[in-house]
């Protein structure tokens, strides 16, 4: 394929299931290649199933890829000159291409049934044939013989006539490198069930050959599909393209991932609350590598720098802990402001805690709020967890465990006593978290206690567990009125 050939790619899932880890990383390094070669992007639905493919699957896939920001060039609701781009709406395509390679002698009609086929195969087995695939009984039938056999209604399937002497296909692919693959192991397979339907092979590269596909990117399970393509190409005379099919997924146990591992489903992880763009940046990383080093790669950095000669033919591993790491990341880049109104709001929204169009405080709280819990928060619903205690008013709920350990404890009333007092003695306008945090500063020596002591008994005051933010921040978060009921409730508590 020249250069200069503009670069066209798709991705074609199949509506049989939900977007899976595996097909939205073949996504993204299709999308990521065509931004990177000034390309186009191409999505295609290969609905051909029509046992296991559905309209609902569809959608949930579009769905997905809008999630995941994967925005197609041509295909279902952007269009294209090379449409449709769903294969049921193409059938009158592939029977018309089918037709051509009859016409050329490059396809006949087999009459085979599957019991005289099952016998081949059992026979080729016996007599260990070399050559085990379907052993070319209805190539040589006369034209006219077989058209009367289907003007008579006996049931056929279309195969293609591979050429005697075409010898090993030899795949050059962009990750594997040449892969050989031997004359015995190429049949003259079926392209046209008895039903009327394409098989995948032939339907795919029909689509692949008309929509002008220059780089087949997918799963290295259909490497063993590819011999059996080229021949269909060949046929049809159109260019082979360029193949690069990436390696399986594995789960940490070393077994390719699956449901067994967790979740593996697109919309799991967004609703599990990840990021988008650190869920793309992880599952890029997931056999591609930008410098073998570096594992924060933002989307336009990967849509320029994206090259199949950086991705790895050996199998990568699911690592939850990575894409936590890398999600985390990302939340930790967001200033203030963007993590109140992305992550935080929304959180504290679809947990009913604020209204929203009616929010209970300022953007000034919100930040502050984000500026304390961004370095605490792996995926977005953490917050909710961690904010709970600002949204119960007066009467805090509290931590058994933490009033046992630091309510009902010798001292802690004292601490509670020096706390108010020198909480109650900041003026409502100067209540801020340095403020507070320099008003409580001096309490531990004062009231004799140790430094963890004391805070542990006015963070459970008010908090209701040892575990809460930084204490000046969730202090001027809860504000003085709150901050001194809160205590006042909690002092009959301490001993
Ligand atoms: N529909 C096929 C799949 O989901 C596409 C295979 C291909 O990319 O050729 O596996």
């Amino acid at each position: 394929m020249a250069d200069s050939t503009p670069v066209r790619v798709r991705f074609a899932p199949s509506p049989t299931g939900k977007l899976h880890v595996g097909g939205a990383r073949t996504a993204i390094y299709n999308w990521a290649f065509a931004r990177a070669n000034h390309g186009t992007f191409i999505l295609r639905i290969d609905d051909t199933d029509p046992t296991r493919s559905t309209e609902e699957n569809t959608q949930v896939i579009l769905r997905a890829m809008r999630w995941l920001g994967l925005d197609w060039d041509e295909g279902p609701g952007v269009g294209g000159d090379y449409g449709p781009y769903k294969q049921t709406d193409r059938m009158q395509l592939y029977r018309d291409a089918a037709q051509r390679l009859w016409d050329e002698g490059k396809a006949y009609p087999c009459f085979c049934t599957p019991e005289k086929l099952a016998a081949d195969k059992k026979a080729a087995e016996e007599r260990h044939d070399p050559f085990q695939g379907y052993q070319r009984t209805c190539r040589n039938i006369p034209p006219e013989e077989a058209k009367a056999r289907i003007a008579a209604g006996e049931p056929y399937t279309l195969r293609i006539k591979v050429p005697l002497d075409r010898g090993d296909v030899i795949v050059h692919d962009a990750v594997h490198g040449d892969v050989t693959f031997n004359a015995k192991e190429l049949d003259d397979f079926i392209i046209f069930r008895s039903d009327g339907t394409p098989t995948y092979n032939f339907a795919t590269v029909v689509d692949d050959a008309m929509m002008g596909i220059t780089h087949v990117i997918r799963g290295d399970d259909h490497l063993s599909n590819t011999p059996r393509q080229v021949m269909v190409y060949e046929a049809l005379g159109a260019p082979v393209p360029t193949f690069a099919h990436i390696s399986m997924i594995l789960g940490p146990d070393g077994k390719k991932l699956s449901k067994r591992h967790g979740a593996t489903s697109v919309e799991e992880y967004r609703d599990a609350g990840y990021l988008s763009d650190a869920f793309v940046n992880y599952l890029a990383l997931l056999g591609w590598s930008l410098d073998g080093e570096t594992t924060i790669v933002p989307r336009d950095v990967l849509a320029r720098e994206f090259s199949l000669d950086h991705v790895s033919k050996n199998p990568s591993t699911f690592d939850p802990k990575k894409l936590d790491a890398i999600n985390q990341a990302y939340l930790m880049a967001m200033d203030d402001r963007t993590f109140s109104t992305q992550v935080l709001i929304p959180q504290l929204v679809s947990a009913g805690l604020e209204t929203d169009g009616a929010l209970a405080h300022d953007d000034a709280w919100y930040d502050l709020l984000s500026s304390i819990l961004k370095p605490r928060t792996t995926v977005a619903p953490d917050v909710i967890g961690k904010a709970r205690f600002l949204y119960e008013g007066d009467s805090v709920t509290f931590d058994e465990k933490s009033v046992k350990k630091n309510l009902e404890r010798e001292g802690a009333h004292d601490a509670l006593v020096a706390a108010r007092e020198a909480l109650a003695a900041i003026p409502a306008d100067s209540w801020k978290a340095a403020t507070i945090d320099a008003a409580l500063e001096p309490l531990p020596e004062k009231v004799g206690s140790n430094k963890r002591k004391f805070y542990g008994s006015v963070r459970v005051a008010e908090c209701g567990n040892q575990v809460s933010p930084p204490l000046g921040e969730s202090l001027e978060l809860l504000g003085r009125d709150c901050v001194l009921a809160r205590l006042d409730r909690a002092l009959p508590m301490a001993n």
